[in-house]
């Protein structure tokens, strides 16, 4: 193989690759955020169950969560050792939808309830073998409330 051909391969292999991370994280399980509507009431359902947990309907249909709400609680860990501040918060989506979150990219002194906040997927955690997790962390919508030097 030529220098060129192999620089098409690697494209080629790098468009593969990226493919595949876009439908690894629209799986359910991984970081699709699928929900269930109610047929009868309209409320979302996350995690999904069997019934609706307002009012117990069975008519249940795929959905995924709004990725925009608002911080309904948090808690703030302040580490002595001169690591940055972490956070951990309910977020309320936008449809109604309730979920546990790390927040990333926070100004810890513009943390408060009711915050606005869009739903992003990071990584995690490195594993002992050093293999990335990824899941959903929740970013700040205002620049204003994000930390100094964080832009998406
Ligand atoms: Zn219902």
């Amino acid at each position: 193989m030529t220098r060129a051909t192999n620089k098409v391969a690697n494209r080629r292999n790098g468009a593969t690759r990226r493919k595949i991370v876009r439908l690894w994280r629209r799986l359910p399980r991984m970081g699709g955020l699928c929900a269930r509507r109610c047929t009868a009431c309209n409320t979302v359902n996350y995690p999904a169950g069997p019934v609706c947990r307002k009012c117990g309907g069975r008519g249940l249909e795929n959905a995924r969560v709004a990725t925009t709400g608002h911080l309904a609680t948090y808690t703030l860990a302040q580490h002595g050792d001169g690591q940055a501040p972490t956070a951990t918060g309910i977020i309320e989506c936008d449809d109604g939808a309730r979920l546990l979150c790390r927040l990333a990219d926070f100004a810890p002194q513009r943390l408060r309830v009711g915050m606005r906040v869009r739903l992003v997927f990071r990584r995690m955690a490195i594993d002992t073998r050093g293999v990335p997790r990824y899941g959903h962390k929740a970013v700040p919508l205002s620049p204003d409330d994000h930390l100094a030097g964080m832009t998406e």
